[in-house]
């Protein structure tokens, strides 16, 4: 008799003997800098939260307000009966801020990449991808019927290879890439891949999750941290990282969005935020604007712990960002910090191959604009002591 349900235990089973299951931890709580998880006070070194705001006051009032005068849901999908002022005050807002004609909300970030990407070329196009795009970005890819092409990190001799390869073979070509890639916290050169793109008459698409409210003028992303306004055709972000809220972008201009929103199946076919996600993210562009403060203290708690750590004889790769990776070889080596870490209350995880090379396992950290000077200190000094107990400096 056939067995079509074992799989579920036995795959189960296979990534717990291979230590490759998800052990979830519990925040008790809110998002914050020093936070509870599993019954523990720790100094949060992995949330995306740079910037502090998903317990800004002003944020948190917007949602209460926009529950008490538009309710808990938004009763369809936008195409249909979901598309409430809330959603159209939030687009302008943030086109605005973006300086283009328009701005598209998804669901989230990931729905976006899923949605559009496989719409902007098809049969006979070809898109082109760093090798370490985001796996939103990877999924987008696949559902496209586009050929598909990939060039090697940052590097632009490889993009110009490809793009000659494709020159000849293929009508529409797109080229997309991270703004900011997670595991390194390097930026995208995006001005020379516009160049590029500009010669070659290819179409560009930047996923900015984890550049916006990090870089840019006050934190406006990569596109400004570039200057490169008008020649980057999607910009593409999320409200769930520095934002501190959930939900998905694409800005650019409106032959764009009106492509896009007549085009993206996790857009025409999934519901709209509930007006209290609306809401908050307008709020949040709001703080943005209004309150500078944010980023540059962000900005001090990136260079002074960057700063420490490579003082203390730690490997920090080439970021360039809000995300240091610690880098201590072996995956080993990156779980035993990670474990000796947490016990002494700071929580950040260990990112191991295959998500990065076997010898370059590490300790992915994060600032916040909400770390004080003792919170950092604090956690360098864990992190100093354990890296010399385990012999890793
Ligand atoms: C987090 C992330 C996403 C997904 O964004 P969500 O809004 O959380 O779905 C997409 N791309 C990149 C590069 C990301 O880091």
């Amino acid at each position: 008799m056939r067995d079509s349900k074992a799989f579920l235990k036995q795959e189960y089973e296979r990534l717990v003997n291979e230590n490759l299951d998800w052990h979830l931890k519990v925040l008790e709580g809110p998002s914050t800098p020093r936070c509870t998880i599993d019954g523990r006070d720790v100094i949060m070194l992995c949330s995306n939260n740079y910037l502090n705001l998903s317990n800004h006051p002003k944020i948190k009032q917007a949602a209460i307000d926009a529950i008490k005068s538009h309710g808990a849901g938004s009763g369809s999908v936008r195409a249909i009966a979901g598309n409430m002022d809330i959603h159209e005050v939030l687009e302008a807002h943030l086109a605005r801020l973006k300086d283009v004609e328009a701005a598209l909300v998804y669901q989230t970030g990931f729905a976006a990449n899923a949605g559009l990407v496989p719409q902007l070329v098809g049969a006979g196009d070809i898109i082109i991808s760093d090798e370490l795009n985001h796996g939103s970005i990877i999924d987008g890819v696949r559902l496209s019927k586009a050929d598909k092409g990939v060039y090697a990190h940052n590097d632009m001799a490889d993009l110009e290879r490809v793009l000659n390869d494709a020159d000849k073979d293929f009508k529409r070509i797109l080229i997309i890439t991270d703004g900011v890639f997670s595991m390194d916290g390097d930026i995208a050169p995006l001005d020379k891949i516009v160049k590029l793109a500009e010669e070659f008459g290819a179409m560009t698409y930047v996923d900015d999750a984890h550049g916006e409210g990090v870089i840019g003028d006050g934190g406006r992303g990569i596109v400004s941290h570039f200057g490169l306004e008008g020649r980057v055709d999607v910009e593409m972000g999320t409200f769930s990282k520095a934002f501190g809220v959930v939900g998905g972008y694409v800005s650019g201009t409106q032959d764009l969005k009106n492509f896009a929103l007549n085009k993206s199946r996790t857009w025409l076919l999934s519901g709209s935020h509930p007006p209290a996600v609306a809401a908050a993210c307008n709020a949040a562009i709001s703080v943005l604007e209004d309150e500078p403060q944010h980023h540059k203290t962000l900005w001090e708690n990136i260079r002074y712990f960057k700063a420490q750590l490579e003082s203390m004889g730690f490997d920090c790769g080439h970021s360039d960002t809000a995300i240091t990776p610690v880098i201590v070889g072996e995956s080993k080596n990156a779980k035993a910090l990670s474990d000796a870490i947490i016990a002494d209350g700071v929580f950040a995880l260990p990112i191991l191959f295959p998500m990065v090379a076997k010898d370059k396992a590490r300790i992915r950290t994060m600032m916040n604009a909400g770390h004080t000077r003792e919170d950092l200190d604090t956690a360098l000094e864990v992190l100093e002591r354990n890296g010399k107990k385990l012999g890793l400096i």
